[in-house]
């Protein structure tokens, strides 16, 4: 695999938005590298940084088979010289899918955690007492937390991306989205659209990673999430298809696709006012296509 970033994060003008006499330029994050792309290298920065200075040897951290959180802890201990550790639930599935397979090619060790024990999300649980735990440094599933935040942040400083009235982005644990209120500047509204259903105390954990005077800054919008985490539709396949026809961008079935179908039909409905300048953020995960049939998308 190549180094990170294959190529630096740009800024691309579409059309969506001319209908509706507003601007929607997209943020390329999913560009930065084929397979580790997007949001989760900004989320993990702090991390890094946080475990060179502890000393620490080893990375580890929980997922899916098919995370891109995963994949990209792999990809940066790799590169930053670090031996990683993933965690995931159930059983060992054969073949492994392909973010795993990466992973493995990256030198991430697996160990497949008994759900019940997965479930409880204490990954030092998780380890066996012969783990030396003083080499550990621990990074929470899906980056979320208060570093993470404060690496995703630096997504803003990417030229122009404070000039938008609008930034929205596709939201999982919201640590991104944290980042983008933390880095964002005062003029701009910050959109979030969860890919999760029923996700109750996902502004909490927002919140949370927020001070208190940046509570109100952002605004999540249900009812994109196509059934749930991971779940999709024809509807949706067609879209990303269709979007990709139309804009050249392409999307993942699991976050930008539906973030993308969120935006459209929110300019159809108004959201925004005319004259909007609206930055929607890509943050990769094409990867995670390779779950789908070959020839459902048609990129
Ligand atoms: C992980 C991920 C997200 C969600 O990021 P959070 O910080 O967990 O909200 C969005 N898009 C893609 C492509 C991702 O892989």
């Amino acid at each position: 695999m190549s180094s990170i970033p294959v190529r630096a994060p740009y800024i691309e003008p579409t059309k969506l938005g001319h209908k509706f006499h507003t601007t929607v330029d997209v943020l390329r994050l999913d560009e930065v590298h084929p397979v580790v792309s997007g949001n989760k290298l900004f989320k993990l920065q702090g991390y890094l940084e946080e475990a060179k200075v502890q000393g620490r040897k080893t990375l580890v951290t929980m997922g899916g088979a098919y995370s891109n959180h995963i994949l990209a802890v792999a990809a940066a201990a790799q590169l930053e010289g670090f031996h990683s550790l993933g965690l995931t639930r159930g059983e060992k599935p054969t073949p492994l899918s392909p973010t795993l397979t990466d992973a493995v090619a990256l030198h991430m060790e697996l160990r497949f955690i008994a759900r019940h024990l997965y479930r409880e999300k204490d990954m030092r649980q998780m380890l066996s007492p012969a783990d030396k735990s003083n080499d550990h440094y621990f990074i929470p599933e899906g980056g979320y937390g208060r570093t993470g935040a404060r690496g995703a942040a630096t997504i803003m400083d990417i030229p122009c991306a404070r000039d938008y009235d609008g930034i929205i982005a596709a939201v999982g644990s919201g640590t991104t989205l944290a980042g983008l209120v933390l880095g964002g500047a005062d003029h701009q509204t910050i959109t979030g659209i969860p890919v999760l259903k029923g996700a109750h105390s996902l502004e909490a954990e927002i919140r949370n990673l927020l001070p208190p005077e940046r509570h109100e800054k952002f605004s999540l919008i249900e009812g994109y999430h196509f059934g749930g985490y991971a779940k999709h539709t024809p509807l949706l396949l067609d879209f990303m298809n269709q979007l990709y026809l139309e804009t050249g961008v392409p999307t993942d079935f699991v976050y930008t696709g539906k973030l993308f179908y969120a935006v459209n039909d929110l300019l159809a409905k108004g959201f925004w006012p005319a004259g909007s300048r609206l930055l929607v953020v890509h943050s990769g995960g094409l990867q995670g296509n390779r779950s789908l049939a070959k020839g459902t998308l048609i990129f």
